[in-house]
């Protein structure tokens, strides 16, 4: 076996025992790139290892994707195909897990009218409700992983000759993803655990809000009542563990929905469904987004905010230390699942119902009822740098140091 097969056959590994940690008679959905078949290959073999029932891939093809945008009837945007939500929807029911893998270039939509990609994501996040409810109230266990592509590659390395590219990204990804160690799924298990420290700590301070300072931020974060920290692994329903995100350096709760005032600088590009938004400032009043500047990609993110009420609210606050493995490479990788893991960062829209107490089990008016913003959307986007400060603030109206110049203060 190469190398890469090997690295490649750990990170299918930790796709099946750490992300999904698929148990024996389930049910595997797997949605990922024709340009990854390899590693769909690799993923099924691992499923059927630990005793998949069935494993269901779904893949998806960026060129195709460019092709609708290009050429399809104007009219046919607001279309989601109502099986494609049956099926996940279903296999939900039936207690499937998911693992998507995510691949997708930064500038596959370019130049797309940002109105078709709008109400395409509309339409798809109103079709998929069901299935979202699910997901973000863990009653299934999810992950998200990512893979290279071409046409990533060549955006995060664009010195390398082209040959290098995809070589160099799955480098890149191993060793953020620590696919590269001897006992990959051993690592992971030490990695959790750290990551609960800060969850437990944070959850017996039970700060009532964040401040954030940083050039171009000035920002308060108030944090529902009943607010609960997490980080690292999550439990689905039936108590099973599973990783949401591989990677993950990020502890994170949910804002106050109504409870968010001042202003903030995104730190990185964000890669919203095909398009780069850069270079952004977004100010709060009581929670509401009340403007939005951005030099690359404004109406973009401007269509994101007007998707639905919910989406001028944020529903995830994460704290990721600068000084962690990710942001140490010093690599942008266009993609949020581990620019966000390099950075603190929020999110755009509905709020985990785990972040709060009793949460799985509310309807969705009572998560709003309980400070949780709800939304078709969640889109985080990176905020963290290395000089930036965050207090907490007590229930006395005290304050602590939580972060000094972008790491943990204790
Ligand atoms: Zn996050
Ligand atoms: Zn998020």
């Amino acid at each position: 076996m190469t190398d890469f097969q090997q690295k490649l056959e750990n990170y299918a590994e930790l796709g099946i025992k750490i992300g999904s940690n698929l148990q024996k008679g389930q049910y595997l959905f797997l949605n990922i790139s024709v340009e990854n078949t390899p590693l769909a290959h690799a993923l099924t073999k691992k499923a059927y290892e630990v005793g998949a029932r069935q494993v269901f891939v779904q893949y998806y093809d960026d060129q195709v994707t460019r092709m609708r945008y290009d050429h399809a009837p104007e009219d046919s945007f607001d279309f989601f195909p109502e099986w494609e939500a049956l099926e996940k929807t279903k296999l939900a029911e039936y207690g499937a897990a998911f693992i998507t893998v995510k691949s997708q270039s930064p500038d596959l939509l370019k130049g797309v009218n940002p109105d078709y990609v709008a109400r395409a994501n509309k339409a798809a996040g109103q079709a998929l409700s069901k299935y979202r409810e699910y997901s973000q109230a863990n009653k299934i266990s999810w992950t998200v992983m990512a893979a290279p592509t071409a046409a990533w590659a060549a955006k995060v390395f664009p010195e390398l000759p082209e040959a290098e590219q995809v070589d160099a990204l799955w480098d890149a990804m191993f060793k953020a993803t620590r696919a590269d160690l001897d006992n990959p799924v051993e690592a992971w298990h030490k990695h959790d655990a750290t990551l609960s420290e800060k969850v437990e700590f944070l959850n017996k301070k039970h700060y009532k809000a964040l401040h954030y300072t940083a050039p171009g931020t000035d920002l308060t974060i108030e944090l529902p009542a009943t607010h609960i920290w997490s980080g690292g692994g999550s439990k689905n329903e039936k108590g099973i563990d599973f990783m949401a995100n591989i990677p993950t350096e990020e502890v994170f709760t949910a804002p106050q929905w109504d409870g968010v005032n001042g202003y903030v600088t995104a730190k990185k590009p964000l890669n919203y469904s095909g398009n780069l938004i850069d270079q952004f400032t977004v100010t709060f009043e009581k929670g509401r987004i009340v403007d939005v500047k951005a030099e690359e990609g404004e109406d973009i993110m401007k269509n994101l905010i007007a998707t639905d009420e919910g989406s001028h609210y944020l529903g995830e606050v994460a704290l990721v230390p600068h000084n962690s493995p990710i942001s140490n490479s010093g690599i942008l990788f266009y993609n949020t699942l581990f620019d966000e893991n390099a950075s603190n960062h929020i999110a755009i829209g509905s709020a985990y119902a785990f972040c709060i107490e009793g949460g799985t089990t509310m309807t969705q008016e009572q998560l709003k009822k309980h400070g949780l913003n709800r939304s078709i959307v969640h889109v985080d986007f990176m905020i963290g740098c290395a000089d930036m400060d965050i207090d907490g603030i007590l229930e006395d109206g005290s304050t602590e140091p939580v972060f000094r110049n972008g790491n943990w203060a204790f």
